[in-house]
Parts: C-alpha cells; sequence; structure tokens
C-alpha cells in the first residue's frame, strides 16, 4: 500500500478528501508545517500532534548534509529518528539546492552544489535524490527538479521545464526499482524509545506507526514551467504522461507578483488530474491558503507561520499583530480572542512582547504554536466550508482587515 486519495467534498473547484498513508490518515485541503531538520524549530512533536498536525514537511537537502541521510536510515528512517509517528513528506532537496547555493553547477545528469555549512563539494541526481528520499523514508516523497529562477526568458524556462521532464522520468525509474527499500520494514524489529518506557510502565505502546502490510512510499511529480501558461500546460501533460500519483506546482513564489503566482496555480490545476492529490509548494500567507484551496489545491507547505513568529510577526482573526511593538506592554488581553490554542488561552499580549522584547526562548515556542495552530484552524474552517458547499473565498475577509 502506498497512499490512496478519496475526495469527499466539492464546492465550485474546491475539495475536500481523505489522503491515506502509511503513517496515518490526513484530511485535505491541508498545510503542511515544515520541519526542516526533522523539527519544527521550537515546538516538540507532542505539542504538533495536540495542535492536529497530520503532515509534516521535511527538507532532504538539509538532512543529507545534517546528520546525513545513512545515520537516519540505521535509525529506522525519519519517524523513528524524529519521534512522529504521522505522516511526513520529504521534498527532493532541488529548491535548496537552487536557492542556497550560488554556486551550483547543472549538468543533464544533476547538479554539483557546495554545502552551506562547511563548503565541501556534493552531488544530487534524479537517482541520488531518490536514494537520499528513500534511506529517509517519509510517507510522499518528490521528484527532482529544477526550480526555474524569477525572472527568466522564454528560452531559459522552456530548457529548465524539459530538463525537469527528463529528471522525472528518471526519478520515478529509480524509484520503481528501489522503493523496496524504505528503512520502515526493518525498523520494526527495533522498539521505540517510548514503546520500551510503556512497557516498563505497564502501558500499551502508543508510538508505533499504524503500518500494515507491505507498505511503500509514494511518489509525486512536479510541474515546472516558470511563469509561462503554455508552458506549464506542457510540463503539466508530459508529468501526468510520466504517471505519478499526485502532483506538486513548483517554482511559484520565487519573487513574482502574487497575481501572477495565482493566474498560474488557476491555470497549472486545469491540466492535472482531478482524482489525484494536488499540491502547491512553498505558499502562503493565511489568505492566500485560503484562495489557493479555493482554486482546488489539496497540499501546501510554508515556512511563514513558523519564520514569521520567530520574527515576532503573529497572525491573529483581528490581522497581523507585531507583538514587539511597544503598545501591547500593557495590554492584558489575549493575543488572539477568536483562538483557543494553548497560547491564546493562558498568555497575555503584554507578556509576550516582554518575553519577545527580552530575547526569551520562550517567545519563539509561544509564538510558533500560535501561528501554527492559526494556519491549521484556517485549513479546518475551509475545509467545513467547502463541506458545507459554501464559497470558502468569503473566509479571507476574516484576515484581511488591518488591526486597529
Ligand atoms: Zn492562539
Amino acid at each position: 500500500m502506498s497512499i490512496v486519495f478519496q475526495i469527499e467534498a466539492r464546492s465550485g473547484s474546491a475539495r475536500t478528501g481523505r489522503l491515506t498513508t502509511p503513517h496515518g490518515e490526513v484530511e485535505t485541503p491541508v498545510f503542511m508545517p515544515v520541519g526542516t531538520l526533522a523539527s519544527v524549530k521550537g515546538v516538540s512533536q507532542d505539542i504538533l500532534e495536540e495542535l492536529g498536525v497530520e503532515i509534516l514537511l521535511g527538507n532532504t537537502y538539509h538532512l543529507y548534509l545534517r546528520p546525513g541521510v545513512e545515520q537516519v536510515r540505521k535509525l529506522g528512517g525519519l519517524h523513528r529518528f524524529m519521534a512522529w509517528p504521522r505522516a511526513i513528506l520529504t521534498d527532493s532537496g532541488g529548491f535548496q539546492v537552487f536557492s542556497l547555493n550560488d554556486l551550483r553547477k547543472v549538468t543533464e545528469e544533476g547538479v554539483t552544489f557546495r554545502s552551506h555549512l562547511d563548503g565541501s563539494s556534493h552531488f544530487f541526481s534524479p537517482e541520488s535524490a531518490m536514494e537520499a528520499q528513500i534511506g529517509l523514508g517519509a510517507d510522499i516523497i518528490m521528484a527532482f527538479d529544477e526550480c526555474t529562477e524569477y525572472p527568466a526568458d522564454q528560452a531559459r524556462m522552456r530548457a529548465s521545464m524539459e530538463m525537469t521532464a527528463r529528471w522525472a522520468a528518471r526519478s520515478k525509474k529509480h524509484f520503481e526499482e528501489h522503493k523496496s527499500e524504505v528503512p520502515w520494514n526493518a525498523a520494526s524489529e527495533i522498539p521505540t524509545l517510548a514503546a520500551k518506557s510503556a512497557a516498563t510502565m505497564g502501558h500499551p505502546p502508543s508510538l508505533d506507526p499504524p503500518l500494515s502490510g507491505h507498505a511503500c512510499q509514494t511518489l509525486f511529480g512536479i510541474v515546472q514551467g516558470g511563469m509561462d501558461r503554455a508552458l506549464r500546460k506542457e510540463s503539466a501533460e508530459r508529468t501526468v504522461e510520466i504517471g505519478f500519483p499526485g502532483y506538486a506546482i513548483g517554482g511559484l513564489s520565487v519573487g513574482e507578483p502574487r497575481e501572477l503566482t495565482r493566474e498560474i496555480v488557476e491555470s497549472t490545476l486545469e491540466h492535472l488530474p482531478v482524482d489525484k492529490p494536488r499540491y502547491l509548494m512553498g505558499v502562503g500567507t493565511p489568505e492566500e491558503i485560503v484562495e489557493y484551496a479555493n482554486l482546488g489545491v489539496d497540499m501546501m507547505d510554508c515556512v511563514l507561520p513558523t519564520r514569521a513568529a520567530r520574527h515576532g510577526l503573529l497572525f491573529t482573526s483581528e490581522g497581523k499583530v507585531s507583538i514587539k511593538q511597544a503598545r501591547y506592554a500593557q495590554d492584558a488581553g489575549p493575543l488572539d480572542p477568536n483562538c483557543g490554542c494553548r497560547v491564546c488561552r493562558r498568555y497575555s499580549r503584554a507578556y509576550l512582547r516582554h518575553l519577545y522584547a527580552s530575547n526569551e526562548v520562550l517567545a519563539q515556542v509561544l509564538n510558533t504554536i500560535h501561528n501554527l495552530s492559526f494556519y491549521l484552524d484556517t485549513m479546518r474552517r475551509v475545509r467545513h466550508a467547502i463541506s458545507l458547499g459554501v464559497e470558502s473565498r468569503f473566509l479571507a475577509s476574516l484576515w484581511s482587515r488591518p488591526k486597529t
């Protein structure tokens, strides 16, 4: 078994669904928090579970450099390593190679790049990116693609899109030949730390992933084509022709205007199969994730809620709050009166402002918990609206009012 995707309700182009993975079910449309180095910065796994996170994203580029794929594989894969029994998706490493490396060299074979940590030289190809992602053992893994920079001229966008299509075919071939090497099955012989301590305490083990039978990973294809609608259409058709159980739209949110992102997303979705999950990579603000879900996107990820939280920027039902501002120093009210998260239930704006101004580690922890809670709650509302057949577009207006 790999994944099963069932659509449950539709409203216009939007849909709700259920993605069944080897490590549990995911309700869609879903926002996936980013856990770059097998950690959502500042938030422990038990709190992520409490927030209702059903799937996390890990970055192959970062995990490949540190702690290394082989180390994670020997410890039973990412789920065991980070004690996370629910679903995980890893990216292919392509985006980071392109965004973090000025010294990269791209050939038909793959990309040579230097580590941003120590300057050492490394090489990623469709085959080695598959090998790394199989070793890490996420439920959903991504084909190796070239993220086209913005702006790019027509010839460059076409050449890049065509290479991504050839790399997608190589990714699939390597994955099909090696997918049985996923570390989960071997790992089931190794008792987890949680299972050991639970056995000692007389409780049944709770951390073991709900694997059944011969579970295997799922490989998604990625559509590129820059900001050109015709190239996006061709990329979608060529990727669908290779055939994947799910499709991602990559190469957006790379500096282009937001209206252009929306236009490309909307036109690309028309060329993707309606019965397969569609994943829009690397977006966006709360308003944007509502908008894209409304267009028919099923999966999204973004560093925005976690990164903004660490800089004191908080998303609330009343608009954005920059908690560092002196105006909050005497504010005894909750961060967001309409949020039921553990932070808003317990702490005042004055206290959160004090933590941030004092550079306390707890500021990052609490801010991140709230922002993630807000994003997950937003997606819950969107799913509810779609299931009722209500235009979820109106939800965006809830968060567009500036705080006065
Ligand atoms: Zn909150």
